[in-house]
């Protein structure tokens, strides 16, 4: 759901706790939504066991295109966060938002107006963002050998996923316009209203959302399937709850994640891991998530999600009246309860998830290293076969093994793979 950046913050900051709190690993970014059908799919899985399969472990080369790829991404975080606000600033100083709730309030029926409005402003926020999306989630994907869609394959499930963030994305914005203009504690009424509504999120998106782009299947190897089923049981966990995806279909990196909840829970490893990790180093990755899954990680997430967007809506609530004061000559908006304040809004909202990312990103690397020990703990992989299974993360996904500290600190979901290769050395050297 990358492709939601400013307008879905609401929704993402909703989504953090599945997409980033609970999978295996970081790199920067989890794609929950990102793609596949199943048409030549072994074809693909094929080739991307024999090119990984040169990959690992690390030339000098792969070396120098991890460091770059790194530092590319450490600015982009920031550029993505300045293209965001740029956009949002063309719509409130050009008057464009003003306009766009003008024409939306022409339609014959009054109360479809501000549905109208998000609809306009979400494909538009679309188009005005396109290039640097392109850019960032195609062509230096394709640059760094990630990607293993062509360009009108990408674009299809991109707006596919569009289509779905605007039904998604709409409820709550909406709901969020209804409550400010009746109540003044909006932002905490609107929270605890979120609570719910994340939790059918959670709920759905892995059974039906997820589908549209990926097959998921129980685990092919029956062998790798019978001795992680053994490990799942001996926690508690039914077997039938670990599914293999075809994630190969879109890209070439590797990933593991537990999500869902009520029943719908799922342990969920990208075929690329299957592919090119041994049967130990999966038996670790499983230990992790299952760790996840045993001590309720989206629970607490979750409630994370909430108690911040209370906070960052609080903290709006008591400065952006000012601001649309100061600035309504321009905007052409004069109170908060205007649906063409919404680029305001979450211009604020993306200021303040930026500053409170270390909040985020601390109590997510906690649960992970939780994670991390009950792998260690429930499985009898060596330390060693953890710590490659992490060099792998790193070398196959060309993540970092050792950011910087402030960078880890401030973004990171997951610890540096570096200390938690040699936390599990230490475990069982
Ligand atoms: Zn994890």
């Amino acid at each position: 759901m990358r492709y939601l950046s400013i307008f879905g913050l609401t929704l993402v900051i909703l989504m953090l706790p599945m997409l980033s709190t609970v999978a295996a690993q970081d790199s920067t970014e989890i794609q929950l939504t990102d793609s596949a059908n199943s048409v030549a799919a072994n074809e693909i899985i094929s080739d991307t066991t024999q090119v990984t399969g040169s990959l690992y472990p690390i030339s000098d080369e792969r070396r120098q295109k991890l460091f770059s790829y790194s530092s590319f991404n450490n600015k982009w975080r920031f550029a993505s966060f300045f293209i965001g606000l740029g956009i949002m600033a063309i719509f409130l100083f050009t008057g464009l938002s003003a306009k766009l709730r003008d024409w939306a309030g022409k339609i014959p029926l009054r109360f479809f107006a501000v549905w109208v409005f998000l609809i306009l402003f979400l494909i538009l926020n679309y188009i005005f963002e396109f290039p640097s999306h392109v850019y960032r989630s195609f062509i230096v994907e394709s640059d760094y050998g990630f990607m293993n869609q062509t360009f009108f394959e990408w674009l299809k499930e991109d707006l596919i996923g569009l289509g779905l963030s605007a039904l998604m994305g709409i409820i709550p914005m909406w709901f969020l316009y209804r409550l400010i203009s009746k109540m003044k504690r909006w932002w905490l009424a609107f929270s605890i209203g979120a609570f719910p509504f994340l939790v059918l999120m959670v709920v759905l998106i892995p059974m039906y959302v997820s589908p549209l782009f990926n097959d998921f299947v129980p685990l092919e190897d029956k062998q790798l399937e019978s001795e992680l089923l053994t490990l799942a049981s001996s926690v508690g966990i039914e077997g039938s709850d670990v599914f293999q995806v075809n994630s190969s279909k879109q890209t070439t990196k590797v990933n593991a994640y537990v999500t869902g909840l009520f029943g719908t829970e799922r342990i969920v490893l990208y075929d690329n891991l299957i592919n090119n990790f041994t049967y130990d180093e999966i038996k670790f990755v499983m230990g992790h998530e299952m760790g996840h899954y045993v001590m309720d990680h989206i629970w607490y997430g979750l409630s994370l999600s909430i108690f911040l967007i209370a906070f960052s809506l609080w903290l709006t609530d008591r400065t952006i009246h000012s601001v649309i004061r100061r600035f309504k000559g321009r905007f052409k908006f004069d109170k908060l309860s205007d649906i063409a304040s919404l680029p305001l809004l979450l211009a604020y909202l993306s200021i303040v998830s930026m500053l409170s990312s270390p909040i985020s990103s601390s109590v997510s690397r906690y649960m992970e290293h939780q994670s991390d020990i009950f792998g260690m703990e429930k499985t009898e992989v060596t330390g060693e076969a953890a710590a490659t299974a992490f060099d792998k993360l790193s070398v196959l996904n060309l993540s970092d093994p050792d950011p910087h500290p402030l960078i880890e600190f401030w973004f990171y979901s997951h610890p540096a793979l570096k200390k938690r290769m040699e936390f599990v050395r230490s475990v069982r050297p």
